[in-house]
């Protein structure tokens, strides 16, 4: 017998990502890859991390640095998000706040914390691919998130039975969402809170890019609406998911979660069970970078990253066949298209590498059940106007060839 088949059964659920093996192929220099989805390592502030890793190995900080640190995180740290939170709205104490490695661990957590095996999660369609493969492991059935949809909490509720388990939560991105790059308006964050309160579910926030917006005016995060309108942090259902990898470095993994204080603690225990604490030099670099230069460092990125999305926007105008249809983000890092109908994103992704030298991530599996084929997400953090602009053209040979097969 091979030890695979003592695997448990949840490891079902678990696939390779469709996105990290794609990217294994992209080395090749000659193609412009709109695949990715990480920030561009020429804005890291590299100096900054520089100054406060020998800040925090120097004599005075490294016995604390190199230590084992309490599971909650670095206080300094936390202390850092709680001002910050206050900036976006939210009021929260620092007993509210836990410490994750990256918001990836945190949904991990969520998964474990909320979901028993045929529980529902209530989903985006499409929604962020980690997340589903982060929840995945806890063998949920999923169901679709839909703000203007008129379905009421009982025939949700009772769909959710009928599969065998309860609806447990909704997990979304209120601000850019990977990969369609689309935000809920007011309107739609406070239907989906009244959603959650007739269903009497947790809200999962996921902010990994709320701090990344171009243009237009901020909406409050979920969190800051629903503290509003109850009055005290304990009361909320909503959990934010935040992370320092967009503004400041993914490579050094620290995130965070605020929530209602019950939450944070189950967490805590989960996080003692599985890794004990995030990096404490991690921490330690973040906090001391973060308090220096989070605002003005978030202020280039909102810059460089503002000038690459308009470039893909005007260049996907000017080369774009008639029958797409593209998102058109204030923020974040993606922009989602449209194939006409029938026309499958992994073929024309097959056939645009080979032919055209480009790349880009086929939408069917940002959907829980795979629909949706005829979708794509192009990223554009990482490329500059000229080569974005030939890109684009490119995919538009692609997208005419694909056409008129
Ligand atoms: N949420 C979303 C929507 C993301 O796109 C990502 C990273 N791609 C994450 C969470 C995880 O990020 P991290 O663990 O680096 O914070």
């Amino acid at each position: 017998m091979s030890v695979t088949e003592l695997f448990a059964t949840r490891t079902e659920g678990m696939h390779a990502s469709e996105i990290r093996e794609l990217l294994k192929l992209l080395d090749q220099p000659e193609i412009i890859s709109f695949a990715g989805g990480i920030p561009d390592p020429a804005l890291f502030p590299r100096v900054e991390f520089a100054e406060a890793l020998a800040w925090a190995t120097s004599d005075t900080e490294a016995a604390q640095s190199l230590q084992y640190a309490p599971s909650e995180g670095y206080t300094p740290l936390r202390e850092w998000i709680v001002r910050y939170m206050a900036t976006l709205g939210v009021s929260c104490a620092v007993d509210n706040v836990l410490i994750t490695a990256g918001s990836q661990q945190a949904l991990d957590y969520l998964g474990k914390l909320f979901l028993d095996p045929k529980d529902t999660a209530l989903v985006g369609w499409p929604t962020y691919l980690g997340a589903l493969g982060a929840f995945n492991a806890y063998q949920p059935v999923y169901g679709r998130i839909d703000p203007r949809a008129n379905r009421s909490a009982e025939e949700i509720t009772q769909k959710a039975a009928s599969r065998g388990g309860r609806v447990k939560f909704a997990y979304l991105s209120a601000d850019f969402a990977n990969p369609t790059g689309l935000t809920f308006d007011r309107a739609e964050r406070e239907a989906i809170l009244a959603k959650a309160d007739a269903l009497d579910i947790a809200v999962i926030e996921d902010g990994a890019y709320q701090a990344l917006r171009y243009s237009g005016t901020a909406y409050p995060p979920m969190l800051a609406l629903e503290q509003a309108r109850k009055g005290d942090m304990e009361a909320c259902r909503t959990i934010y998911c935040g992370s320092f990898s967009k503004t400041l470095a993914p490579g050094l993994r620290v995130g965070w979660v605020v929530a209602a204080k019950p939450v944070i603690q189950q967490m805590v225990l989960m996080k003692q069970a599985a890794d004990l604490q995030t990096a404490t030099l991690n921490q330690m670099a973040v906090a001391r970078v973060a308090e220096a230069v989070f605002d003005s460092h978030v202020e280039k990125l909102r810059e460089v990253y503002g000038h690459r999305l308009n470039a893909m926007l005007a260049s996907l105008g000017h080369h774009m066949p008639e029958g797409v249809d593209w998102t058109r983000p204030e923020g974040g890092m993606f922009v989602w298209m449209h194939l006409p109908e029938g026309m499958d994103g992994a073929e024309l992704l097959a056939q645009a590498l080979r032919t055209q030298k480009i790349a880009f991530v086929p939408g069917g599996a940002f959907f829980a059940d795979g629909s949706n084929r005829n979708t794509i997400r192009l990223n554009f953090s990482l490329l500059d106007d000229k080569t974005i602009d030939e890109g684009i053209r490119r995919l538009g040979e692609a997208l005419r060839a694909e056409m008129a097969k």
